[in-house]
């Protein structure tokens, strides 16, 4: 196998999948939600929903089927799914979006980010700021792409940026600023002198600004902010969003992305010749979410507050400090107060072994600021009631 090496070695190493011998290891994703399998564990470690979206849009794949959508949607994606992204975004944000120009649908977030990156950069001199720690697909696809990532550490437990420490990475290297708010996996949402800082200096260094959305409905108590709604910030921003997250249908993998219509050009050359299309039963029915009722939306996010709190509430109980989630799934508990030195092998060792799985947050983190994040843990709460507390009882076993 030496003559494989390029791109397949420089993404394993991007994603840290990359062992010494050279050898590739599973996600962190794919080897938690197994460990949970083998030891009948609590799975509070892949962020996926145990329960149905709703019912309508279920209904709807149902129907297409059996009405015949079965073959290849148009490579833009289907004009209803489209039509019904706009008027999201009007609806929400206020922004315009032209559907015959301005949306590509994708398969799920994951293909717009890995398209846009491929699309956006291009070899070591070209830079992706991400902030750090990152959803495991950036560092990858960065990667994949051959350009040099720099990141901008999140700090427990508040987990905002630092303005100097960003200000003092973005540079006229900078491509790419990848945002990612709702935060995964630490729960943040960004303040708004963040994004208008992040905005500023994509115009001082001519970058483009991609914003991975895709918890924008889950935000406890404070509204979502998409960066393309910043004065000056539509023309250079590229949002991308997914339905997985909003209408609990991570395994259908219908995402978005949206963006002036050149900067969506050159994503479209690449996703073209990824996937092409994909989904052509699950995007009819993700246009009948996008459209349902304000309710559903703020229904969503006040379950989501709901269950952080149960989750939170049994961290605390179990003797773990716990961060404040403003959105998204997650919850990031320290385990150093239980002696843990090393959230890698706590997880695998005395969480796995009181019946619960979590991700060592070093997962998303570069090796260099490993240590920073050593005894952090992150929980998903996208969980049933009843499965969050039985997670809390079970947790309470470490506090004794
Ligand atoms: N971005 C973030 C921040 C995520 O958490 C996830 C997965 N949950 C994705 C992208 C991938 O989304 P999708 O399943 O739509 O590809
Ligand atoms: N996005 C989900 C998470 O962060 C799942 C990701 C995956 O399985 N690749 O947990």
């Amino acid at each position: 196998m030496d003559h494989i090496t390029g791109a397949w070695r420089r993404t394993a190493a991007g994603a840290g999948l990359l062992r010494p011998d050279g050898s590739v290891a599973s996600t962190i994703f794919a080897e938690m939600t197994a460990l949970a399998t083998a030891t009948g564990g609590i799975n509070l470690g892949q962020g996926f929903p145990d329960e149905d979206g709703p019912r309508e849009v279920l209904e709807a794949a149902r129907e297409a089927i059996s009405a015949g959508a079965n073959q290849y949607p148009p490579g833009l994606g289907l004009l209803e799914l489209r039509e019904a992204i706009g008027e999201h975004q009007r609806r929400f944000y206020g922004l315009d979006v032209d559907p015959a120009t301005q949306v590509v649908v994708t398969a799920g977030a994951t293909e717009a980010l890995a398209s846009a990156l491929l699309a956006l950069v291009d070899g070591p001199d070209d830079e992706v700021v991400v902030f750090e720690p990152y959803y495991d697909s950036y560092a990858a696809c960065v990667a994949l792409a051959g350009a040099t990532l720099r990141t901008v550490p999140l700090r427990w437990p508040g987990f905002q940026p630092d303005l100097d420490e960003l200000a003092a990475v973005v540079n006229d290297r900078t491509r790419v600023i990848l945002v990612n708010d709702p935060h995964n996996p630490t729960g943040a949402v960004f303040e708004r002198d963040v994004l208008e800082e992040i905005v500023r200096l994509a115009h001082a260094h001519d970058a483009v600004i991609l914003t991975d959305e895709v918890y924008e409905h889950l935000t406890f108590d404070v509204p979502h902010t998409p960066i393309a709604t910043l004065p000056g910030a539509w023309e250079r921003t590229l949002t991308i969003s997914s339905g997985g997250k909003t209408f609990r249908t991570t395994g259908w993998k219908i995402g978005w992305i949206s963006g002036p219509t050149d900067l969506l050009t050159a994503v479209l050359t690449v996703k073209q010749y990824l996937t092409y299309t994909n989904g052509s039963a699950f995007q009819p029915a993700i246009a009948v979410g996008l459209r349902l009722p304000d309710a559903f939306f703020a229904g969503i996010a006040d379950d989501m507050k709901r269950k952080s709190g149960i989750l939170g509430a049994g961290l605390r109980a179990a003797g773990l400090a716990v961060s404040a989630p403003r959105g998204s799934y997650f919850t990031v508990a320290d385990a150093s107060s239980l002696g843990a030195v090393d959230a890698a092998d706590f997880c695998r060792g005395p969480l796995a072994e009181a019946g619960v799985v979590g991700i060592p947050i070093t997962a998303f983190t570069t090796p260099e600021r490993r240590g920073e994040y050593a005894t952090l843990i992150r929980f998903a709460a996208c969980k049933r009631t009843e499965v969050l507390d039985e997670a809390a009882a079970r947790l309470a076993a470490l506090a004794r």
